[in-house]
């Protein structure tokens, strides 16, 4: 079964109208009109009108870095699923480690959200990942057997097929420090078995796994070559158009 690759660029709370309008083009034209490989900028909420003017009509997608999980209504200050679809967005990512760990994102919170991507017809990326304490007390695979199970509660076979994980240890990320391809590739097979046993391994072989966590161009290649990382959540090097495409580029034809 082939997964296309899918790089992501978090942008997070970085540029300002004219850089991300800049970036975006920057993108767009170093990645030319037929990549072998999936992209998607997930640019602040206010900027996705700004990139999605830029990436309109051509092969570079667009996703948010959250959605609130209502419809219409009284919640100011958040954006819905269907606010997002409105101004272009393909994806979403959820319970980012900062999100969860900065505003207390609960697996709950991640499940509902990712129902309300799904109903949105949005893609959900959902990410899970470990501290540098839980893995030195050997607890990364309960860590994110618990986050996949609670973040993908009431989840069908049928939807399952085409959300994304991206697993993302937080020790890696914004550190410098990225995970050898081997400890990125037990992790992300332990997922890939983990989501057999809860749909079906047809079904675990359909969902696209990304790694994030200091990707960079020069270390791109060994992590896209492994058999179960079907792509990269990019941080910091997605803020240069070179570094992104560096990544875009390193990657397995898929
Ligand atoms: C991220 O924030 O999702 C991320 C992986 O960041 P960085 O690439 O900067 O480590």
């Amino acid at each position: 079964m082939t997964r296309r690759i899918l790089i992501a660029g978090n942008w997070k709370i970085n540029t300002r109208s004219a850089a991300a309008a800049s970036l975006a083009k920057g993108v767009v034209e170093a990645v030319g009109k037929s990549p072998a490989v999936e992209i998607a900028l997930c640019p602040p909420s206010v900027y996705l009108s700004t990139v999605s003017e830029v990436t309109a009509g051509t092969p570079v997608e667009l996703g948010a870095q959250n959605l609130y999980a209502a419809e219409d209504g009284a919640f100011t200050g958040e954006v819905n699923a269907a606010m997002l679809t409105d101004v272009g967005c393909q994806f979403v990512i959820l319970g980012h480690s900062e999100r969860r760990q900065l505003m207390g994102e609960t697996d709950a919170c991640v499940s509902k959200k990712l129902h309300a991507a799904l109903a949105g017809n949005l893609t959900p990326i959902v990410c899970v990942g470990e501290t540098l304490e839980q893995r030195e007390a050997d607890e990364t695979e309960s860590v994110i057997e618990t986050q996949i199970r609670g973040s993908l509660e009431g989840l069908d076979e049928a939807r399952a097929a085409g959300i994304v994980i991206a697993y993302e240890p937080v020790w890696a990320i914004g550190t410098g420090k990225v995970a050898s391809k081997e400890q990125a590739e037990a992790v992300h097979a332990f997922i890939r078995d983990l989501l057999g046993k809860m749909f079906t391994p047809g079904v675990a072989e359909q969902i696209r796994i990304q790694y994030g966590g200091s990707v960079k161009p020069g270390n791109a290649a060994e992590l896209l070559s492994q058999p179960n990382i079907d792509g990269a959540l990019v941080g910091g090097a997605s803020l240069k158009a070179e570094d992104f495409a560096g990544i875009i580029n390193a990657a397995p034809a898929s």
